[in-house]
């Protein structure tokens, strides 16, 4: 097989957004979900897939792999302000996969079903010579009109990001062995938020109707907010010292400067990051408070487009590579 030269997004463009043409709520391919209408809610809708050896390794335990598959979808449905109702899985297994190892995974599943208030409602089994490949198509509601999108940030608005940022990308050098100068405790921490992100799901939820924009932290927080700034035709202005950190990711920055760049543009977060009207960021501490979400003001939307991130000196930064794309 050959690999094609042009990235994802422009992929996505040219082959499958003409198919999505008649359906106005699939947003031309262009957001983290589609919306439609059935009854009095909107259903958003979101599919996800995991490979072995791309996005996990092989040897991670089945309910992680499980766990943080169902967890990526529902991270773009808080994006869209979607409370998660259903989702679908399609599984292919490796011939060799034995049932102990299904059986695990699956278990997984009931965990976090319990802990999201999703059921499995279909789906597709098949076996596979080849890696095994997970696929999840999550599905939620929002009220009516209230979905949140990637465009509608206007200039003036707060950005805020939920959470940590960074510790994804973090996660995956430690478990790869380069930062092994941080404590072990600090590198299990890093490692469990790569394989086990936390899906703002109440966040999203409260979202809709507050945050005129949103999306889920998956490529990369600039390549991110690149996107929402590109829908809303508009640009950013965020700062590093306003980045939050989670004391590992602070500790590995605070030893190797050169991992900013990293945390910036690494993704695998399924963090939050959001645009507020300026006159509502007021808001957002007792959101915070209530929901027991860290929320972080780390920049503002400009009206000149770009994401511009300054560093503690106040310069703007070189990123060569804003984010992670396949291909
Ligand atoms: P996310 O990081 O939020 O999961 P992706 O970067 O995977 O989003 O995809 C971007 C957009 O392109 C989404 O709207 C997604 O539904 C759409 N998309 C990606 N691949 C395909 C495809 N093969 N067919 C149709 N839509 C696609
Ligand atoms: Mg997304």
């Amino acid at each position: 097989m050959t690999v094609p030269r042009a990235g994802e997004f422009d992929l996505i463009a040219r082959y499958f957004a003409p198919l999505a043409k008649t359906h106005p709520g699939a947003f031309g391919l262009l957001d983290d979900g589609a919306v439609f209408s059935e009854g009095g809610a909107d259903w958003v809708v979101t599919t996800d897939t995991m490979v072995a050896g791309r996005h996990f390794a092989p040897e991670t335990g089945p309910s992680r792999i499980a766990r943080k598959l169902l967890r990526v979808n529902l991270s773009d449905l808080a994006a869209m302000g979607a409370v998660p109702r259903h989702y679908l899985l399609s599984a292919s297994f490796p011939i060799s996969t034995e049932e102990a190892w299904i059986a695990d995974f699956a278990a997984g599943l009931d965990a976090d079903q319990k802990t999201f208030g999703v059921s499995l409602i279909g789906g597709d089994t098949t076996a596979t010579d080849g890696p095994a490949v997970f696929t999840v198509t999550a599905l939620g509601t929002v009220e009516k009109g209230r979905a949140l999108r990637r465009r509608g940030a206007v200039a003036g608005d707060r950005v805020f990001v939920s959470g940590t940022v960074g510790d994804g990308v973090l996660g995956l050098r430690a478990a790869r062995g380069e930062l092994d100068f941080l404590p072990a405790t600090q590198r299990d921490y890093l490692v469990d938020r790569l394989e086990l992100p936390s899906p703002r799901t109440t966040l999203g939820a409260a979202l809709a109707g507050l945050a005129h924009a949103a999306i889920d932290v998956s490529d990369g927080l600039i390549a991110d907010l690149g996107h929402i700034a590109s829908a809303s035709a508009v640009g950013m202005a965020v700062h590093w010292s306003d980045i939050p950190l989670s004391d590992a990711a602070a500790a590995a920055v605070a030893r190797n400067d050169g991992l900013i760049e990293a945390v910036l543009t690494g993704g695998d977060d399924y963090e939050i990051a959001f645009t507020v009207p300026a006159a509502r960021t007021d808001e957002m501490p007792a959101m915070a408070a209530r929901l027991g979400v860290r929320l972080t003001p780390i920049g503002v939307v400009t009206a000149e487009p770009g994401v511009v991130a300054f560093d503690r000196r106040g310069a703007p930064m070189a990123l060569p590579a804003p984010g992670y794309t396949h291909f």
